[in-house]
């Protein structure tokens, strides 16, 4: 049985003041969401502590947006796996498509990443995905192959989650048609060692269209960006029928 995995990210949104603002108007709606739902927010790093006194006690796991693969270090502006575990951080977003577009992540650095963040005792949430351009040229699989076999190396499956995030359908109101991303997710599930591991699909999710992806079979939960940071958008998304 896969886990479901439904996780908000707030990107550079939110001071922490907003922050405990969204946990008052989010926190009620959790008392209709079934529990076998793993419910994650992943806020800027200056949100974490905050949001991790706030939660105590909560049913809502905590997960940073990045991570370094060093325990320590003289890395100017990196945040250690322990940095996070200490104040109760659980996951980490790893190779998101801002990261590798603004800020010069390749496969290679996600790679450090993710086996940096399990030797830590975090949960990486990997994203892979196309461009348009890519997707137009019919390399969508190629891709997404190739980014699995060089992000996944030495990588622990057992403690993974994975997120499908077309490019051209982040932060554009252009969701992937759910069939497409429900067979994508399919060919990322038969490249892995262990079939289990959670698959979301991420890309302008919506309270509008949470139920019909989470209708597709492969489908194990969502990456929500904009839609995940008002309390009732993201109370609709997690409480999907
Ligand atoms: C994301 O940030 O990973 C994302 C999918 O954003 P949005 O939901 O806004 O498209």
């Amino acid at each position: 049985m896969r886990k479901i995995v439904i996780a908000g990210n707030w990107k550079m949104y939110k001071t922490q003041a907003e922050s405990e603002e969204f946990l008052q108007g989010f926190l009620p709606h959790l008392q209709e969401t079934p529990e076998e739902r793993e419910i994650l927010l992943c806020p800027p790093f200056t949100d974490l502590s905050a949001l991790s006194r706030n939660l105590h006690g909560s049913r809502i796991q905590l997960g940073a947006q990045n991570v370094h693969w060093a325990e320590f270090g003289a890395y100017t502006g990196e945040i250690s796996g322990p940095m996070l575990t200490e104040i109760g951080v659980r996951y980490v977003i790893v190779g998101h498509s801002e990261r590798r577009q603004y800020f010069g992540e390749t496969d290679a650095t996600v790679n450090l990443r993710l086996k940096g963040a399990q030797k830590f005792g975090l949960t990486p949430i990997l994203c892979v995905g196309e461009t348009k351009q890519q997707r137009d040229a019919g390399e969508t699989e190629s891709l997404i192959i190739s980014q699995l076999d060089k992000g996944l190396i030495n990588v622990d499956q057992e403690n993974l989650v994975i997120a499908y995030e077309p490019i051209w359908a982040i932060g554009t109101g252009d969701t992937c048609e759910t069939k497409e991303a429900n067979r994508v997710i399919g060919l990322i599930r038969s490249q892995l060692k262990n079939p289990n591991v959670p698959i979301q699909y991420g890309g302008s999710v919506k309270p509008s269209n949470i139920d019909e992806i989470m209708a597709q079979p492969e489908i194990d939960g969502v990456l929500v960006g904009g839609a995940s940071l008002e309390p009732e958008s993201f109370a609709r998304i997690v409480n999907y029928h």
